[in-house]
Formats: C-alpha cells, structure tokens, sequence
C-alpha cells in the first residue's frame, strides 16, 4: 500500500515512511491511495478479540512490517499489562447497552481517552522502526488535552525518542495537564502556549512545514496528521459492529462521534467506505461548531474558539477535515489546495452548490451546547445511574436528536473521572489511575504563542 498527500504533489510513500514522516512533504496530509474492500470479511470476524481483528485490518495497510512482526507489535499494544501500563480489560472497547444505545467504551487505556487505542500501537511502531534504523527521533504533538498524555504514556522512557508536547496553557483541564506534566521521564519535555489548541496546531505545522528544521531535529507525529493514528482507530468502528446482535435490521448500524480535529469520526468514514454497515455517522460537536456548520450548509467558516466543559473538543480549525475534502473533491489536489488558500486567507470556504450534500449523504451532524452537555449528563445518571464524561455527552445528545431505526453506538471517549467537576452532584466518578496525581512533582514550560521560541525551546533541549 502506498500513500499520497491530499494537496497533490510529491511521489507517494510507503508504509514506514508514512509512519515516520507523519505530514505529508508538501504540507498535505497522507492517505492510502486506495481503501481495501473487506465487506466480504466481515461474518470471518466474528469472535475475533481486539488484536487479532486489529491485525487482520491493519495487515491490509502495511505490506513492508512482515506478518509476524505486526502480530507481535498489535498483540503488545493491546493485551493488559500486568503493571498497570496497558489496557485494564481485555475486550479493549467493550461495548454496553446503555438505554436504547449502545456505548462503545475506549477510555480502558493508561490514560483513560481513546486516544490510547491509536497511540498504544503508534509508539511501538516508532519503536520497532527506529531500532531498526538505529536512529532517533523527536516526535512534536499538540493537544487539547488528550492527545499529549496518551503519547507521552506510549513514549516515556524510551531512549531513541524525546517527546515535545505542545498544550494550550490553562485550558485543559486540571486532571489532564497533571497527567502530562508528572512524567518523571528525561526524554518528556512539556509545553504549555500562551494560546488555544488551534494555536498550538498552528505552530506543529509550521515546524513540520519547515523542511530544515524537520529534518535537521528528525520530527515525528503523534497528532492524527500522522495517517497511521487513524488507520489504528477503523479498528474500533469494526470491533463495535461485530459485537452487535448478529440480526440487526439490514445489518446496519449507526455511530455518533464527539468531535474536534475531525480524526475520530474520519476513520468511522474510512470503515464505512471499507463495507462497514453504516447507515449514519453522526458528528456531534460542542459550541466550536465550524464541522457541525460546514456539514449543514457546505460553508466552512472560522470562528473564536470558545471554552466549553468539553476542552479537548474546544478546537475550530480541524486539521483532519483536509482529507474529508480531498475525498469529497474527488482526490484532486488542485481542487483541494485551492480551498485550503482560500480559507487561510479569508477564513471561509464552501463545496459549490448543487452537487453532493457536503456529508455524502453518510454523515449528519449536530451540537450540543454547555447546557445541553451538562443536562445530558444529569439525565443519563438519574435514568440509569451512569456517568458520562462531557465529551462523550456531546454525542450522546446529537445521538438522541440524529439517530434513525437501526441500533446507534456512541463513542465514550474519555472516563467522567478525568472530568469530575461535569459529574452530577454525589456522583463517585474517581480512577485508581488517576489518583495521587496531585501530589507527584509537575514539569512544563511556559512559551509564548510564536512558533520561534517553541523552536529555540526544541533546540536548546535537543542541541
Ligand atoms: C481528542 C478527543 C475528542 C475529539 O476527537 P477528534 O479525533 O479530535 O475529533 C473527543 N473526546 C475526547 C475525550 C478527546 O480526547
């Protein structure tokens, strides 16, 4: 399989050099050049557990990692780790009834978001690849929140990788800055911008834009820039299905998917263009609704990013929603390099109308505002004594408005301990792994929202 960027320019990749080189060299983003069919699969699958089935789809993706190699790496990534590092059930993402929806849990990882599902499997890989260059490597993240605690947890104490995690200051929450900054580890180093998210992104991609710098300081991606992240998290979309009544209603399901930088729900369009019945992929967003905007209307307009009790969907400029395009421009890198100018200079860009709707007919979408997110949680607890985590309430409230006949499963993206001040009153919503964070020693820095102090910060560690 090779791979090739969504602006058009520039041969295409194989597989290892995808994984490391994350952005695309014309400042595109990587995709695979065709997506296998496996609809004639899915009956083989049943009562495969989590790696096994991430084997049999990732192997689809990845012809230079010998078979054996990709069992042992995916097997790793996902069995329960009897140090507490791994995942804390085996079924990975179980899937639970909850009312007349199901809840597809991907918060049993080391940092209790979903984010673990891709990045358990992305750090290993670094790790094979580079023992076999016996090179080294500074991977660059941003985050919201999530992002950068799971990477540091695939990465920490590693020695032929430091990780650079880029954080807005004072907008995650309490409990995820503490989850980042209390790695002990010399090869963590944590940055806190005097910024949003959208800054933070901004400032990851002109460093990865910087042919010399990237180069010279031999940066790698954890964000889902890196096409690897979201060919790990298909799996989940497929896992979810499978565990389904085998007698659904035309086979089909629904998935809603609380949103930010469009990865989550773009690799659920990914399964279903791969033969997953789907009948409606669902993109919930909170108030920063420029993807719920664009999806009604084909207008994809920039805004003020807001606070929401949901921060690590607190994101406007989402950096997947490229390969959304790239799809839905018919893979014309022209086309897409065009609409991607247009609103870095004017803020806006539209699909014209009269074509297609811009969701392809597949996806819907809504928001759920600070209100709606908070009374979805209440709701939920009175009716069935669950907790949800802000985020995933997000998407179970557009789920409730978007959802049709067939069974909807709701993404539960993170545990509600991460997010306790969002639990209802006398609610208990504490994790074993969470607790005694607030008296371990914290590091981070405190830089300026200006990509050249970030990049002298990086040279000064790394020189
Ligand atoms: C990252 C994150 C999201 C948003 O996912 P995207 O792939 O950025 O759309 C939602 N919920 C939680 C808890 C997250 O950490």
């Amino acid at each position: 399989m090779r791979y090739v960027s969504t602006r058009g320019t520039g041969p295409p990749v194989p597989f290892r050099k995808a994984l490391m080189a994350g952005q695309a060299a014309d400042g595109g983003l990587l995709m695979p050049e065709r997506l296998p069919d496996v609809s004639g699969d899915l009956e083989s699958w049943r009562g495969l557990t989590y790696p096994a089935l991430a084997f049999e789809i990732l192997s689809r993706f990845t012809d230079d990692v010998p078979e054996e190699d990709l069992r042992a790496l995916v097997e790793r990534s996902y069995s329960p780790a009897c140090d507490g590092a791994g995942f804390d059930t085996p079924e990975v993402a179980p899937l639970v009834p909850m009312g007349d929806l199901y809840l597809l849990e991907l918060f049993h990882g080391p940092t209790l978001a979903f984010k673990d599902l891709a990045l358990q499997l992305l750090g290993r890989l670094f790790d094979y690849e580079l023992e076999r260059s016996g090179e080294t490597m500074n991977v660059l993240g941003a985050t919201s929140g999530d992002t950068g605690s799971a990477a540091i947890a695939a990465l920490r104490g590693k020695s032929n990788v430091r990780v650079f995690v880029l954080f807005p200051e004072g907008r995650t929450s309490r409990l995820q800055e503490l989850q980042m900054t209390t790695a002990p580890d010399a090869n963590v180093h944590c940055i806190a911008v005097e910024g949003t998210f959208d800054d933070c992104q901004r400032i990851m991609k002109a460093l990865f834009n910087d042919g010399g710098f990237k180069a010279r300081w031999r940066l790698g991606a954890v964000n889902s820039v890196n096409c690897v992240r979201l060919l790990a998290q298909v799996v989940y979309y497929f896992h979810a299905w499978l565990r389904l009544p085998p007698d659904l209603p035309n086979g089909k399901a629904s998935f809603s998917v609380p949103t930010g930088n469009f990865g989550d729900v773009f690799a659920g369009f990914l399964a279903a263009q791969m033969g997953l019945p789907m009948e409606r992929l669902i993109l919930a967003t909170n108030e920063n609704d420029i993807l719920d905007r664009f999806f009604r209307t084909g207008v994809y307009r920039r805004g003020e990013v807001r606070r929401t009790p949901s921060p690590s969907m607190d994101i406007q400029v989402a950096s997947n929603f490229e390969r959304f395009l790239w799809w839905r421009l018919d893979r014309t890198g022209e086309a897409v390099r065009a609409f991607m100018s247009a609103f870095d200079s004017k803020g806006e860009a539209r699909i014209e109308p009269g074509g297609a709707p811009p969701g392809s007919d597949r996806i819907v979408s809504g928001r759920a505002d600070r209100g709606e997110t908070l009374a979805t949680i209440e709701r939920w607890y009175r009716r069935t004594g669950r907790v949800l985590d802000p985020h995933t309430a997000v998407g179970v409230k557009v789920a409730e408005e978007l959802r049709s006949d067939v069974p909807t499963v709701c993404l539960a993206t993170a545990h509600p301990g991460k997010f306790p001040d969002t639990a209802p009153a006398g609610a208990k919503v504490g994790h074993a792994r969470l607790a005694g964070l607030d008296d371990l020693p914290a590091r981070k820095v405190v830089v300026p929202n200006d990509a050249g102090r970030v990049a002298r910060y990086i040279e000064s560690v790394c020189a």
